[in-house]
């Protein structure tokens, strides 16, 4: 059976910062992952594009950033789909819940990884970890008749933000992106809006690879994503078969 991942970022360029390491090494192992985004952060993450034209209409904004995350997913080997529920603030309702459950019952993926349920630089972040939170359950079968169509509780977790320790986040998961770092490199190279995480996140990804390697003494770990599990593994043994390239 193909192992699925399914992405969910609050903005539409969220992913390749946080998680475009861990989505190309499922797909390189692979795997099918969905790259969803709940809006193109048109107002708050495109300065750039604004400032390069005033003029620009938010429908451009949109077109662009659009067309970044499917270049940058297209290099990572994931679909790219985007709700456009508008950014700054975003807005969730009854609706939008239900329409991210269909997906996540539709895609039915084993694991789910989004935003962190704490950002005191973003509004929306936290907004998606909620979003994800409710429709995660209620695509799993709870509140409904057992007639509907049902999923096994995807594995859940957050990537790391901006700002990790003012986040609250608690990195206890790196995955060893080393064979696809220049992948990562290459997406995040598209994000022309926000060249300047570049540099920061290219580096990370080398204190990361330090830290995995410490923690695991595998010195073949030269670049890693962390990343926080949210609910808690379920192993048929405690000695569980590590699967390391
Ligand atoms: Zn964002």
């Amino acid at each position: 059976m193909t192992k699925k991942l399914l992405v969910v970022g609050a903005h539409s360029a969220d992913y390749v910062w946080r998680a475009g390491g861990t989505i190309a090494k499922v797909v390189e192992q692979g795997g099918e992952v969905l790259n969803l985004a709940l809006s193109y952060g048109e107002r708050g993450e495109s300065g750039v594009l604004w400032k390069e034209n005033p003029n620009r209409s938010v429908e451009e904004v949109k077109q662009i950033r659009h067309e970044m995350s499917e270049q940058a997913s297209a290099i990572l080997g994931c679909e790219f789909r985007c709700l456009d529920w508008g950014d700054y603030p975003m807005i969730l309702t009854d609706e939008r819940i239900e329409q991210l459950t269909e997906i996540i019952r539709n895609f039915a993926p084993n694991v789910i990884i989004t935003h962190t349920p704490k950002d005191p630089f973003n509004p929306d972040h936290p907004l998606a970890y909620v979003a994800v939170e409710k429709a995660r359950i209620l695509s799993t079968g709870a509140g409904v008749a057992a007639a509907f169509k049902r999923i096994d509780p995807p594995i859940w977790y957050c990537f790391e933000p901006h700002q990790p320790e003012l986040s609250g986040f608690m990195p206890n998961t790196f995955i060893d992106i080393t064979s696809v770092f220049d992948k990562k490199i290459a997406a995040m190279g598209c994000m022309r809006a926000q060249e300047y995480l570049k540099d920061y996140y290219t580096e990370l990804g080398a204190r990361r690879g330090n830290h995995a390697r410490r923690i695991s003494g595998k010195q073949q770990v030269k670049f890693a994503e962390a990343h926080q599990r949210v609910v808690p593994v379920v192993l048929d043994t405690i000695v569980p078969d590590i699967h390391f390239s």
